[in-house]
């Protein structure tokens, strides 16, 4: 597979390259420069495959070129080793549930996935890697969990003290080996400068081999294509062939993969974006206008965005047809008050805990039902984490029923250990440098 910068279609790199980037110099993203159909025949028996032989075809389809196929059989292996089901709750309406991973959260697709990508394509006598991240959450804890263990690289994971959740910090600071955390006094933003600044640094990059594993990154969009091919594999097993996705996002990096996964030629209906007030999307959707915002702080704070770095991606897989988009992508927005109304419902209706991020993917896709009420198709709302990572969010009676996974529990056993730090740049360097 080679690569272009969504700035600079003339300059092509291959894979590695790109994943060690991570971001072009130009400030684009990379995107492949042919998107390879999957076989019809594939896709018509796709209902005969499990979700790690649709990981393998997918990515083999992707990537065949850029090692051999045993090798990317065994990362996928590795990597996607935990279930990503759609639990129906009506006749029509499922929610496919992407938390099953170590972080109980989808990220765990594309962090697992990318550090086992980047591991082998370290030499053996190379330096060791250096992953710097800064985390307002979910991110850090998929990071943290994907690298751990991984020979060959240390990563180095910076949050807001105070600004992330019980088990997202723990997730962070109870690993050890190859993983280090250090708790910033200050906000994400802060946290985030000192990352920039770090990889702007010239004598850090002289001593240390430094990458950033964030959600740009595009060995973390292709693995997020798999379990798009696998909801539709699930549903044709129940004899449904048409699907509306409904997916929360923020930095559009997960219904990006979507877009991908139908131009590869997976057969969906609709896609839905669905936002906090966080709307950037859903108002140039409408007016075609692309005017980004400051972000809010919103219940659904992993999509507290204002600026989502991924839409470049997704108008670039359109090449730029607005038209096109607003025919495959609906978007809504939901406030606060409605997240709260959303999780009440969805458990009054069904029983069901659904974190503020998927609560979101249910009202949007309630919406949709709404202004579409014919033709027969099964509507999906992707789950994006564990309602147990935002216990604070949840009225007293629904937060008293949150089943709390096993992982978690032994979390909460384990010493917490962190750096703690200032936002003061020279003391972050001096710590790089130092270990
Ligand atoms: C990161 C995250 C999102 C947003 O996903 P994007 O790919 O950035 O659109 C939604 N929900 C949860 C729980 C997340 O962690």
């Amino acid at each position: 597979m080679k690569l272009y910068s969504t700035n600079n279609q003339s300059l092509k790199v291959d894979f590695a390259t790109a994943v060690f980037n991570s971001m072009p110099l130009d400030k684009g993203l990379y995107m492949p420069v042919n998107i390879p159909e999957l076989d019809k025949e594939f896709i018509d028996n796709i209902d005969q495959f499990s979700l790690s032989q649709i990981a393998f075809k997918v990515a083999s389809v992707l990537l065949k070129d850029a090692m051999p196929l045993e090798d990317l059989q065994s990362i996928i292996d590795d990597a996607i080793n935990f279930e990503a089901p759609v639990v129906p709750l009506d006749g029509n309406t499922g929610v496919l549930e992407l938390f099953h991973g170590p972080s109980l959260a989808f990220k765990d697709f594309g962090a697992r996935f990318m550090s086992r990508i980047m591991a082998y394509f370290l030499k053996d006598n190379q330096k060791t890697l250096d992953v710097l991240v800064a985390t307002s959450g979910d991110t850090g804890g998929a990071v943290a969990l994907g690298f751990l263990g991984v020979p060959n690289t240390r990563v180095t994971i910076l949050y807001p003290k105070g600004k992330v959740s019980e088990i997202q910090e723990l997730q962070l600071c109870t690993n050890g080996q190859n993983i280090h955390a250090i708790e910033v006094d200050g906000t994400f933003d802060d946290c985030q400068a000192l990352v920039k600044q770090a990889f702007a640094d010239e004598t850090l990059n002289a001593r240390l081999r430094l990458t950033s594993a964030n959600s740009i990154n595009i060995s973390r969009l292709i693995p997020q294509t798999f379990y798009y091919f696998n909801a539709y594999a699930q549903l044709k097993r129940q004899g449904k062939d048409e699907v509306v996705f409904s997916v929360p996002s923020g930095n559009f990096g997960n219904i990006a993969a979507g877009l991908l996964a139908y131009k590869m030629g997976l057969p969906v209906k609709q896609f839905i974006a669905a936002t906090n007030v966080n709307d950037t999307i859903p108002r140039f959707l409408e007016t075609g206008i692309y005017e980004t915002k400051p972000s809010i702080q919103t219940y659904s704070n992993a999509m507290d965005v204002g600026a989502p770095s991924n839409w470049v991606r997704i108008m670039d897989l359109f090449k730029n047809d607005k038209a096109a988009l607003q025919q495959i992508v609906k978007s809504y927005s939901f406030t606060d008050q409605e997240t709260l109304k959303g999780i009440n419902e969805l458990y009054e209706q069904f029983n069901y805990i659904a974190c503020p991020h998927t609560a979101i993917a249910w009202l949007a896709l309630e919406k949709y039902k709404a202004e579409n009420p014919d033709g027969n198709y099964a509507g999906v709302f992707l789950s994006t984490a564990h309602a147990c990572k935002f216990p604070d969010i949840f009225p007293e009676a629904i937060k008293a029923n949150i089943e709390v996974p096993d992982q978690v529990k032994d979390l909460l056993a384990k010493p917490k250990k962190a750096e703690q730090m200032s936002t003061d740049y020279e003391a972050f360097k001096g710590y790089l440098l130092r270990y």
